[in-house]
C-alpha cells in the first residue's frame, strides 16, 4: 500500500465507482424506516458554489450517510429554483438568453457536488424552469383559486424601480428590495394575490409543533403579529358612516383626544376641509416617498397635519380633532387610530410636539402619575373615566368598556393580524406564466388543468419596462387565445409569478419526480412526507419558509395530505467569512472555492473541515491552517492504516503486551463511538471531529509505542470503527481504507458501531474532603479529573462548604485519585 494520502487518487477513484454503481439512487418505498433529508432550493447563480455553501451541503450529507448506516431509506435529493431575476438580469446585461445561463450553471452547480462527493440521488433532480415542473406550479395556482385562495386586487404595492417589478410585503427589508438593494416606492397595479392572512392563525398556532430554531419562530410569530383588541366606531359629525379604528386598549378610550389617519387613507380627501387641502396635499405626497420602516421609527422626530374635521368620542361625546400623520400604516387594522398619549410612545411623542390635550386614565399601581412626564403604558388603575374608575386595566377595564359600547352597536373585539396577504405577480419574464386568461363575455378564466403547462414563451425581447408591463404582453402570439369556457377571443394574463411560489411545493416532487399525471404521487407522498430535515440559511425565516407552510395547510384542507407541517425539524446554518472576517463577495475578491480546496487538500479534508469549523448555527471566519489540520488529520489515519494492514497475521511476542494501555484504547473508543454518536444526532459536528481526533491521538501514541498492547486482528477491529465513524465526513478516505481492511461491500452499507456501555462508562474514584484533616465529605469524580475541578467541586461540597464558611484557607492539600484537605483559620 502507498503511504502517502493522496486524496485525489482516492476520490476520482470512488466518485467514478459511486456513478457506476449508482449507489445513491434511493428506492421508492422500502422496508426500512424513511428519512427525507433536505438542502433549500438552491438558485443556481454564475458564481458557483462557494466554501460558505458548503456548510449547508456537507453536514445534511453527513447525516444521510449516518442515517442511512442505521439503517434508513434515506432521500437525499437536490433540484433547481432556476426562475428568478438574478438570471434575467444577467441575461439582459449580457445578451444571453436566461435558459442558456441557467443551463450552465446548474451544470456547474451539480459538478461542484460531485467534487466534493455529495450523495444525491440525482435520478431525482428537478428543475422549476422545465415545463414538466412548472406545469404543477401552475397546477397549485389553480387549486388556490378553486379553493377561493387567489384573487385578483388592486392597491398601492411596493414597486422596484431597479428592477421594474412589484414586490411581496415580504420582500421589502428596512424601505428596500430584498434582492437589489434599491429604495422602493408605491404603485398602483392590479394584481393576483393568494389569500395567506385566511391561516395566519393556523400558522401561528402550528408553530409551537414544530421543531425549528426559536429564532426563526419568533421571527415568523412577529410576522403574523397577532394581536387582540377591538373596532371601535367613532361619529363623524354631518356624515352617516362611522370612522372605525382598531385599538388594542379599548380601555384607555377617555384618554383618546385626537385621531390619526393614514395619509392615504380613503377618507382624507373627504374630511378634508377648504383651508387645510394644500397642507394635507403636500403631506401625503411626501410620506408616499417614505419607506414603512422610516415611517415606524420612534427615533425621528414626529410630522403630521391637522385636516380641518372632528370625530366623536363615542364614551364621553368629546369632538376630538382629525389628523393625518406617516407613523399610522394603512396595511395595519384600519388605517386609523384613536390616539391615547397618556399610554402610547407614539402619541405621546405626536401630541407633545403639536400641543394636543394629554389625560392620564389609567394610574399606575403606586398611585396617578399627575403631571405625566412620558406615556404610561403598564398595568394599573382607570382614573378620570367616568363610571369606570377603579376598575383594574386593561384586563377587567378592557371587556366592561367593549361590552358598554357592544350593546350601541359601537365596538366588538376583534383579532387583527400583521400580516397581508401574498402578492404573487411579477412583470418580468423569466418566471411562470399565471394559467389565467380575460374574455371579454366571461372575464377572468382559469386555464383548465389539462390545458396545462401555460408554456413561457422563447422571446428574445424580455426586457423589462417602466411602466408596469410584463415583458409577455408584447408577445402577441402568447397573450391572443381562445377563452377556455366561450371559445371567444380572449387574453393571456402576462404577469409570473413570484418565484418563491416555486419554492413552495418542491419538497412534494422529489418523492415522485418523474409524475407526469399529478403534482405528487399519493402513495409516494405518504411515505416520504414531511421532510424530516431541512437545512438552510436564516434569512428566509419569514419568505420562503412562511409560504411553504401555508401551501401545506392548504393541500391538508384539500384532502391530498395528513399534515399541516412540510419541515419537522429545521436547522440553521452559520456563515463562512472570509479568512480576514468579511463576508465573502465577489466584488471583494476574497470568495473561496470549493474547487481550489479540493485541488490543493481533497474534499475529504474540506468535508471534515466545514464540520469541524465551528459550532453547526455559529458564523466564523475561514482558515486555510485549520483546513490543512484536517488533511493532516487525514493523513495520518491513513498512515496508521497501511501499518495496522501491514502487521495483519505478524505474531504478538508472548509477554509484550500492554494489557491496561490496550484497555485503555478500548475504552476511549467506545466513549467515541457514544460520543460521535450523539453528536452526529444532535448537529454538533465539530465535537464529533475533534473526539475523532483525540481518540486519534491516543490510538497513534499507543501503536507507536505500546503496539502488543493488542492483538493485530484487535487492532483491525478499531480501525475498522474508526472507519465506520469517518465514513459520513469523509467518504472516500472510508470507502479505500474499507477496501484496504478486506471488508466487502461499500462502507455505506455497513452498520453504524455500537458501543459498549461497560466499556464507555467513566472510571470513577472517591476522593475524601477533609477540612483541618476532619473527614467532612467523599465525592466520585473521574479517574482524569484535573485538579482545580475536583478542588472546585469539593469546596461546593454541602458539608464541607458549611465549614468552610465565614473561615480563611490557608492550604490546600490534594492527592489525586484520593484526597483533598483544606487547612482554614
Ligand atoms: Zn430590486
Ligand atoms: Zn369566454
Amino acid at each position: 500500500m502507498d503511504r502517502r494520502y493522496d486524496p485525489h487518487v482516492i476520490e476520482e477513484k470512488w466518485q467514478r465507482s459511486w456513478k457506476e454503481s449508482d449507489v445513491y439512487r434511493t428506492p421508492d418505498t422500502s422496508d426500512r424506516p424513511k428519512f427525507y433529508c433536505l438542502d433549500f432550493f438552491p438558485y443556481p447563480s454564475g458564481d458557483g458554489l462557494s466554501v460558505g455553501h458548503c456548510r449547508n451541503y456537507v453536514p445534511t450529507d453527513a447525516v444521510s450517510r449516518y442515517k442511512c448506516m442505521n439503517g434508513f431509506n434515506v432521500l437525499h435529493p437536490m433540484g433547481w429554483d432556476a426562475f428568478g431575476l438574478p438570471a434575467e438580469n444577467y441575461a439582459i446585461k449580457m445578451g444571453v438568453h436566461p435558459r442558456v445561463t441557467t443551463e450552465r450553471n446548474i451544470a456547474t452547480y451539480h459538478r461542484q457536488m460531485d467534487l466534493i462527493g455529495l450523495s444525491y440521488d440525482w435520478s431525482r433532480e428537478i428543475t422549476s424552469c422545465n415545463p414538466d415542473y412548472y406545469r404543477w406550479t401552475q397546477w397549485f395556482f389553480l387549486l388556490m383559486y378553486e379553493r377561493g385562495l387567489a384573487y385578483r386586487g388592486t392597491g398601492q404595492q411596493w414597486w422596484c424601480p431597479s428592477c421594474k417589478t412589484i414586490l411581496a410585503n415580504e420582500q421589502v427589508e428596512q424601505g428596500k428590495c430584498w434582492r437589489c438593494g434599491s429604495d422602493v416606492s408605491k404603485k398602483d397595479l392590479e394584481q393576483w394575490y393568494f389569500r395567506i392572512t385566511e391561516y395566519a392563525q393556523r400558522l401561528l398556532d402550528d408553530l409551537a409543533t414544530i421543531d425549528w430554531p426559536e429564532k426563526i419562530k419568533l421571527m415568523q410569530a412577529n410576522w403574523i403579529g397577532r394581536s387582540e383588541g377591538a373596532e371601535v366606531d367613532f361619529a363623524l359629525p354631518g356624515r352617516d358612516e362611522p370612522l372605525t379604528v382598531f385599538t388594542t386598549r379599548p380601555d384607555t378610550l377617555y384618554g383618546a383626544t385626537y385621531m390619526v389617519l393614514a395619509p392615504e387613507h380613503a377618507l382624507v380627501d373627504e374630511l378634508t376641509t377648504a383651508e387645510h387641502r394644500e397642507a394635507v396635499a403636500a403631506y401625503q405626497d411626501a410620506a408616499r416617498r417614505q419607506s414603512e420602516i422610516e415611517r415606524l421609527s420612534t427615533e425621528k422626530d414626529k410630522t403630521g397635519v391637522f385636516i380641518g374635521a372632528y370625530a366623536v368620542n363615542p364614551v364621553n361625546d368629546a369632538r376630538i380633532p382629525i389628523w393625518i400623520s406617516d407613523y399610522v400604516l394603512m396595511g395595519y387594522g384600519t388605517g386609523a387610530i384613536m390616539a391615547v398619549p397618556a399610554h402610547d410612545e407614539r402619541d405621546f411623542q405626536f401630541a407633545t410636539q403639536f400641543g394636543l390635550p394629554i389625560v392620564e386614565v389609567i394610574a399606575p399601581p403606586e398611585g396617578a402619575q399627575g403631571t405625566l412626564a412620558e406615556a404610561y403604558a403598564g398595568d394599573g388603575v382607570m382614573v378620570n373615566s367616568g363610571a369606570l374608575d377603579g376598575l383594574p386595566a386593561p384586563g377587567p377595564a378592557f371587556d366592561a368598556i367593549v361590552a358598554k359600547l357592544g350593546e350601541e352597536g359601537l365596538a366588538r373585539k376583534t383579532v387583527n393580524f400583521k400580516v397581508r396577504d401574498w402578492l404573487l405577480s411579477r412583470q418580468r419574464y423569466w418566471g411562470v406564466p399565471i394559467p389565467i386568461v380575460y374574455c371579454e363575455k366571461c372575464g377572468a378564466v382559469p386555464v383548465p388543468p389539462e390545458q396545462l403547462p401555460v408554456l413561457l414563451p422563447d422571446l428574445d425581447d424580455y426586457e423589462p419596462t417602466d411602466d408596469g408591463r410584463s415583458p409577455l404582453a408584447r408577445a402577441e402570439d402568447f397573450v391572443r387565445t381562445a377563452c377556455p369556457r366561450c371559445g371567444g377571443p380572449a387574453r393571456r394574463e402576462t404577469d409570473t409569478m413570484d418565484t418563491f411560489v416555486c419554492s413552495s411545493w418542491y419538497h412534494f416532487r422529489f418523492p415522485s419526480p418523474h409524475d407526469d399525471t399529478a403534482a405528487f404521487d399519493p402513495a409516494a407522498t405518504k411515505y416520504w412526507l414531511p421532510v424530516d430535515l431541512y437545512v438552510g440559511g436564516a434569512e428566509h425565516a419569514v419568505m420562503h419558509l412562511l409560504y411553504a407552510r401555508f401551501f401545506c395547510k392548504v393541500l391538508e384542507d384539500a384532502g391530498f395530505v395528513d399534515f399541516g407541517e412540510p419541515y419537522a425539524t429545521l436547522r440553521n446554518q452559520g456563515m463562512i467569512l472570509a479568512a480576514d472576517g468579511l463576508k465573502m463577495s465577489k466584488s471583494k475578491g476574497n470568495v473561496i472555492t470549493p474547487d481550489s480546496v479540493v485541488e490543493k487538500y481533497g474534499a475529504d479534508a474540506l468535508r471534515v473541515y466545514e464540520l469541524f469549523i465551528a459550532p453547526f448555527e455559529q458564523n466564523v471566519a475561514w482558515s486555510d491552517r485549520g483546513v490543512q489540520g484536517c488533511f493532516r488529520f487525514l493523513s495520518r489515519f491513513w498512515n496508521l492504516v497501511c501499518e495496522v494492514v501491514e502487521a495483519q497475521g505478524s505474531g504478538v511476542a508472548e509477554g509484550e503486551a500492554d494489557a491496561g494501555k490496550g484497555r485503555q484504547v478500548l475504552r476511549t473508543l467506545n466513549k467515541t463511538i457514544r460520543k460521535v454518536t450523539r453528536d452526529m444526532e444532535s448537529f454538533h459536528f465539530n465535537t464529533a471531529v475533534s473526539a475523532l481526533m483525540e481518540l486519534q491521538n491516543e490510538v497513534l501514541d499507543v501503536w507507536a509505542n505500546a503496539r502488543g498492547a493488542l492483538m493485530p486482528a484487535q487492532w483491525r477491529e478499531v480501525v475498522t470503527d474508526v472507519t465506520l465513524l469517518v465514513a459520513p465526513m469523509a467518504p472516500h478516505l472510508a470507502e479505500e481504507v474499507w477496501e484496504a481492511l478486506g471488508h466487502g461491500g461499500t462502507v455505506l452499507d455497513a452498520s453504524w458501531p455500537a458501543w459498549d456501555e461497560d466499556l464507555a462508562a467513566d472510571q470513577v474514584v472517591t476522593v475524601v474532603v477533609q477540612v483541618n484533616g476532619k473527614l467532612r465529605d467523599r465525592l466520585e469524580v473521574p479517574v482524569e479529573a484535573q485538579k482545580d475541578d475536583v478542588l472546585a467541586q469539593a469546596r461546593a461540597a454541602a458539608n464541607t462548604a458549611r465549614f468552610l464558611e465565614g473561615k480563611q484557607v490557608v492550604k490546600e492539600i490534594f492527592v489525586p485519585g484520593k484526597l483533598v484537605n483544606f487547612v482554614v483559620k
